[in-house]
Order: C-alpha cells, then sequence, then structure tokens
C-alpha cells in the first residue's frame, strides 16, 4: 500500500495525476459538467454519429428482439448471425476474405498479437503505437523491436539486422497516429514486408469511418488490402458505437478463432451493439457528407494555426498543438476550459517529455464559427504566464 501512496504522490508532485471528470450529459459535440455546457474537443466521436437516429433506432431495436446481453462467448451459444452479418459487412468492406469482432480495440490487439506470435519471433513496432499493441507484444514472449516513428529507414536496418534471427517477423503500426495525428507510410511498409519476408499488422483505430472508400480505412484507401495481412479497426471512434474488428484470410480468421484468448474467454458482443455498428457502417456509406466536412473543416483549422506560427502536427481529424512543458500544457489547458472547450493536455508519460500538447479531436459537429472563437482563446491561453 505504501508503494502505491508513494506512486500516486510522485504523479501529484510531478502535475501529472490523473483523476476522472464525470461528464453530465453530450450530444450535439457539446459536453456538460458540473452545471457547464462545454464544446468537446476530446471525443474520438468524429462523425457526429454516437447520437444519430439510425445508430440509436437499430440499437433499441435489436435489444428488443435479443436482450441486452449476448449471454456467452461466441464458442458458447453467444454466437448470433447478427455477428456474422457484422462480419461479412466488414470483411466485404475491407476487400478480405473474412473478419471477426471483438469486444473491443484492446481486447483485440492484445489477444491478436500474442497469439499470433510467439518466443522465437519478432516483433516490428512503430514507437508510438497504441497501449494495446505494446501490451499484445509483452504478453506474446516475442522479441520486440521498436522503430523510430514512421521512419522506414530505421525500420529497415532492424529487419537487415535480425531477418535470420527469428522464425516470423510482424510489422505493427496504426495507420492514424492517436496522438500525432499523422499517417504512416503503408505502401512502403509492406514494399519492406515483401523484402524481408513476415507479416504486416496494421490498427485503423482512427482511421476506420473517416478515410477510404465507405470509410473503410487507409489501407483501403491506399489499395493494399491484398499487400496487409491482418487490419484492424475498432467501432468505438468515428463509428460511434462500440467493439473491434480484424480483416484477414480465412486461416487467419479461422486460426484467431481457435487461438486467440481475447476472443475465446470473453463474452461476444450484445445483440444492440452489433445492431448499431452495422447500421454505423451503413450510415457512413449514405452520408458521405460527414467525412468531408470533417477533413474540410480539420483542414482549414490546421492551416490557420500553422499560419499563427504554432508547432501543428499531423494531417488528419487529430490535430496536435505542441507547447512544451508539462506545466504550460496544462495550464492552456485550464484556460481553455474555462472559456468553454473541453480541450486536454496530453503529457508524459503518453507523449515524449518536452512535447506536451494540446489536442483537439475535430468533429462533424464542430462548425467554422465555434472553431474560429476556439481559435482566438488559444492565443490568449498560449499567452498565459506558466511559473
Ligand atoms: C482507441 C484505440 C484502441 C482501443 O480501442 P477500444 O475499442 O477503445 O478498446 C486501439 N488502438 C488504437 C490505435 C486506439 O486509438
Amino acid at each position: 500500500m505504501e508503494r502505491l501512496e508513494t506512486f500516486l504522490q510522485q504523479r501529484a508532485d510531478q502535475g501529472l495525476l490523473r483523476t476522472l471528470r464525470p461528464v453530465d450529459s453530450r450530444g450535439g459535440g457539446r459536453i456538460s459538467r458540473d452545471g457547464r455546457e462545454l464544446i468537446d474537443l476530446a471525443s474520438n466521436d468524429y462523425l457526429g454519429l454516437a447520437n444519430h437516429r439510425s445508430l440509436r433506432e437499430a440499437m433499441t431495436a435489436a435489444t428488443a428482439q435479443f436482450g441486452a446481453s449476448s449471454c456467452a462467448s461466441r464458442l458458447l451459444s453467444g454466437d448470433l448471425s447478427l455477428h456474422h452479418a457484422l462480419e461479412d459487412r466488414v470483411a466485404s468492406l475491407s476487400g478480405k476474405p473474412r473478419a471477426s469482432v471483438f469486444s473491443s480495440g484492446y481486447q483485440a490487439n492484445v489477444g491478436i498479437i500474442s497469439a499470433l506470435v510467439s518466443k522465437g519471433d519478432a516483433v516490428f513496432s512503430d514507437r508510438l503505437n497504441h497501449a494495446s499493441i505494446v501490451d499484445g507484444i509483452a504478453l506474446s514472449g516475442a522479441r520486440c523491436f521498436r522503430f523510430r516513428h514512421n521512419d522506414l529507414d530505421h525500420l529497415e536496418t532492424l529487419l537487415k539486422k535480425h531477418s535470420d534471427d527469428f522464425k516470423t517477423r510482424l510489422i505493427v503500426t496504426e495507420t492514424v497516429f492517436s496522438m500525432e495525428g499523422d499517417v504512416s507510410p503503408l505502401e512502403a511498409m509492406a514494399d519492406l514486408k515483401d523484402k524481408y519476408g513476415g507479416l504486416l499488422m496494421v490498427d485503423e483505430a482512427h482511421a476506420t469511418g473517416v478515410y477510404g472508400p465507405d470509410g473503410a480505412g487507409i489501407v483501403a484507401e491506399a489499395r493494399l488490402a491484398e499487400r496487409v495481412e491482418l487490419t484492424m479497426g475498432t467501432f468505438s471512434k468515428a463509428l460511434g458505437s462500440f467493439g473491434a474488428y480484424v480483416a484477414a484470410s480465412g486461416p487467419v480468421i479461422d486460426f484467431l478463432i481457435n487461438a486467440c484468448r481475447s476472443f475465446i474467454y470473453s463474452t461476444a458482443l450484445p445483440p444492440g451493439i452489433v445492431a448499431a455498428n452495422l447500421a454505423a457502417l451503413e450510415t457512413v456509406a449514405n452520408e458521405p457528407f460527414r467525412r468531408t466536412t470533417l477533413i474540410e473543416n480539420t483542414t482549414w483549422f490546421r492551416q490557420a494555426l500553422i499560419e499563427k506560427g504554432y508547432d501543428v502536427r499531423g494531417t488528419s481529424q487529430i490535430v496536435p498543438l505542441v507547447v512544451g512543458s508539462a506545466e504550460r500544457a496544462t495550464a492552456a489547458g485550464s484556460a481553455l476550459q474555462k472559456a468553454g472547450f473541453w480541450v486536454l493536455p496530453i503529457r508524459p508519460p503518453t507523449v515524449p517529455a518536452g512535447e506536451s500538447r494540446l489536442r483537439f479531436s475535430l468533429t462533424y459537429h464542430h462548425d467554422r464559427q465555434q472553431l474560429t472563437d476556439l481559435i482566438a482563446h488559444i492565443d490568449q491561453a498560449l499567452h498565459v504566464p506558466v511559473y
């Protein structure tokens, strides 16, 4: 217990203690908490689908028909034909023969990677990959080589050096990176994978729904479905719902059904969620204006900040503005919150020391007027002195 208290005290002393702050209600890109309404720039509801009528109605109807739970793992009696309908839809959207759905993106990455590789194998992982990828590699027992973020030369150096030492070589990357908002050089990675032999797995958590034909993701946009062995994505971000998927070949999916512990030993997604996920995919295809508006507004917002001289990263709907120290990020975040914008400082250990940032997560709900006001408040917030 003393160790825990010391840990908490240290985090507090460094200004890095994490706390929970309940939201009382949300909708239309706004949240309300502590009796105040704020514009929410910290959600992943990129397309504004979480409150969409078609998702809510699909969820309610499936819950009325099948009940609130799937009542068991997919391998017991939890396997509904609805799950298969969703998997078929994801497979055809992703351009892969088969797909499998998971209860969350975290569970998908941990389970898939730890099933796919083990001791004697090697994983080549982008240094900024999500914690669920890091944890999956740790659990697998495979050797992990981390390459510098999006650095193909470094990746190739590592592949070259270790190409004969391991049975299976797995390259893992995100497509749109959650804290940088940039996109990985997928085609060149597929080239390296082919050159040195192995498998390529990508995580489209922040890309699914936003990029590619009908929101299929970056792999589909770059026409690389046949060269990426496993494409994982989530229903919990742009798709406004919950759960995750992986699209792959028939043998890979059959292998996961037999070997992936987070798939086997966990209750199947509830019918209401599965129906909402299907409705989300349909809505993304039917309402492309959600994607185009989001991308237009994001491009405008990023450009406006760059013209003011800010250190803005990335190219996607995630707009990180790097401010330096954790203290400066915290002070600016608090000032923006006071001004009515729910913006969070991202600090170490999530990002490297000295690269603390404000992360603006834009959604379909944010209009130009709100973004103009936001920019004015960013100017003010970043001129607040930090002591
Ligand atoms: C959010 C996220 C996950 C986890 O997905 P959940 O469905 O929220 O568990 C996995 N990978 C990346 C890159 C993510 O951003």
